[in-house]
């Protein structure tokens, strides 16, 4: 059976609190066997490790505070995400990075919660899982000044193609997710996705949100779960003209040497 890992589901959004015991449920029913559960600020983490561990190795989750939250970095945020940083669950710090599309925090806010998390990854030899939109210049500057040995993943990548190859020269690991079905703004990614080695690429829902607009079933309140993964690399496979099996193993490798997974772990169902 194929089995795919979700690295990227906000878990932890209210719009899961009636039925998250099902959504992981039906995950599994469809092959996605492993979460990785995003932490956006230091709450948001506390309870994706709390969830996680109820679920040893089948469900992970990143602690870390997201550049829209990035005004409630303090010491204390810090001293939050490198406790968290400690446990089995935790497999990388974030989602952090930078975002200048909306400013929800102030860019010099943003670039300081970012290059302070940039140092615990370095610090606690843990990945990064970075979130970037419109901010890729300072993206790249501040891994390039700040971030030595830690492994980067661009999650949810939607740039260019320039934007692409300086991150792959950077040595990221470039997540690709349900954006690329969208017609109206993702469809440049697919002649992106080719550009990517197969031992770089990783694949996310970032549910609830992205809900692929080729899916063909109805889904209530537009909600995107981690069970359409698999649609997700179909959708992408079928452009690369590559076998789906092929595409799910080559991401699967990616991903467990990226976050440290045993590729020969036992799934737990
Ligand atoms: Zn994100």
């Amino acid at each position: 059976m194929q089995t795919f890992i979700d690295i990227g589901v906000n878990l932890m959004h209210p719009s899961f609190n009636k039925d998250r015991e099902q959504v992981v449920k039906q995950a599994e029913e469809a092959g996605v066997s492993t979460l990785i559960i995003t932490g956006t600020d230091a709450s948001s983490s506390v309870d994706a490790c709390a969830y996680a561990s109820l679920y040893p190795e089948k469900l992970y989750s990143t602690a870390g505070v997201h550049p829209h939250d990035a005004k409630t970095w303090n010491d204390a945020a810090e001293e939050t995400v490198r406790k968290l940083a400690q446990e089995d669950c935790v497999l990388a710090i974030g989602e952090c990075g930078l975002d200048y599309n909306r400013n929800f925090s102030p860019p010099l806010v943003q670039r300081r919660c970012f290059e302070r998390q940039i140092g615990l990854a370095e610090e606690l030899s843990l990945p990064l899982f970075v979130h970037e939109r419109d901010a890729f210049a300072d993206v790249a500057a501040l891994l390039r000044a700040n971030r030595h040995n830690s492994a980067v993943v661009i999650h949810c990548f939607t740039g260019t193609a320039q934007e692409l190859e300086e991150y792959l020269e950077l040595g990221c690991y470039i997540g690709i997710t349900g954006w690329i079905c969208d017609e109206r703004r993702g469809r440049h990614l697919l002649a992106l996705v080719k550009n990517i080695p197969p031992d770089r690429l990783m694949l996310e829902t970032d549910a609830p949100f992205l809900l692929p607009r080729t899916l063909s079933v109805k889904v209530a309140a537009g909600r995107n779960e981690p069970r359409f993964l698999p649609h997700i690399a179909d959708f992408i496979a079928s452009h690369l003209n590559k076998d789906p099996q092929l595409l799910v193993e080559e991401t699967h490798g990616a991903t467990c040497h990226f976050f440290g997974i045993d590729p020969a772990a036992p799934v737990h169902f």
